[in-house]
């Protein structure tokens, strides 16, 4: 089965995302459970958690389905103490929230070393920020997005990733989002079925299907091993359907959430439409 779905609003309350996700022929989406530019949030109430769960059931949402993601502020990898403090005591506060709303997966963007400490003890910091958040919180899996190697964010190698796991203590709470537009950002090319292959396989590799959590499935407007994160709507840039179709037809991306996070929300039902019938063809 493929989940597919978007990252839609949870402006009102996380409460209100469920539906908006059904309305758009989803049957997987993503969302903030705070204000992504901001440190601090209310608690979560006891009658938001109960209708987020209510609106969950009631319009199909399993917690495999959906794949929150956190603020862009936290660094996990943060140089200076402070901030990394900082940092993990808001994941921790990210996971408690997603363990409150009954939600097993969040998505994150691993760290920035900021040229102030080496990629491995910055890498080295990412995996203890998790194993301190897993000691913290039970049941949420923490689920590390590979980057577009912007500015000096970690995570855009697949060896970045493994490096990440392979000093986490519990290997069952940690996995991977690939998003496509990083993906292809980062110097892996998908612009083909062979170039899907080849990068795929590369993916097995280095980290391992097993590790495998979740997808951002969007298209791209720069060019291949640009470093940029600029997303765009499917067929629209330079990945090409090609490789969504590609998605759509491989078994090893079932059963977990396959999130657009494109451009143009107004067209995000004709994409899930179209992601659909592809899948259908395998
Ligand atoms: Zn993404
Ligand atoms: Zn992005």
């Amino acid at each position: 089965m493929k989940y597919i779905g978007a990252h839609v609003s949870a402006a009102g309350g996380v409460d209100q995302a469920p539906k908006r996700a059904y309305q758009i022929g989803a049957n997987a989406f993503a969302l903030f459970t705070k204000n992504q530019r901001q440190w601090a949030a209310k608690p979560l109430t006891r009658k938001v958690i109960s209708d987020f769960k209510t609106n969950c059931k009631r319009f199909g949402f399993s917690s495999d389905q959906i794949l929150p993601h956190d603020s862009y502020l936290i660094n996990l990898g943060a140089p200076e103490e402070d901030k990394l403090e900082k940092s993990r005591a808001a994941f921790i506060d990210e996971m408690e929230r997603c363990n409150q709303l009954g939600l097993t997966l969040l998505n994150f963007h691993p760290g920035s070393h900021l040229k102030k400490i080496s990629e491995d003890e910055c890498l080295a910091l990412i995996s203890e920020s998790i194993n301190l958040a897993h000691q913290a919180v039970p049941d949420v899996i923490a689920v590390i997005e590979n980057t577009a190697g912007q500015g000096t964010n970690l995570g855009w190698k697949f060896e970045h990733l493994a490096q990440i796991i392979d000093l986490v203590e519990d290997k069952t709470r940690v996995g991977i989002c690939l998003d496509t537009c990083h993906t292809f950002a980062a110097g892996y090319d998908l612009g083909s079925k062979e170039a899907c292959d080849h990068t795929f396989a590369e993916f097995e590799r280095i980290v391992g299907f097993q590790y495998l959590r979740g997808m951002h499935i969007n298209d791209a407007k720069i060019e291949l091993g640009s470093r940029v994160d600029r997303h765009h709507s499917l067929g629209q840039g330079t990945i090409g359907w090609d490789c969504f179709e590609y998605i759509m037809q491989d078994e090893r991306f079932n059963n977990i959430p396959l999130i657009l996070e494109t451009i143009d929300p107004e067209i995000w039902k004709d994409e899930i439409s179209q992601l659909r019938k592809l899948s259908e063809k395998a």
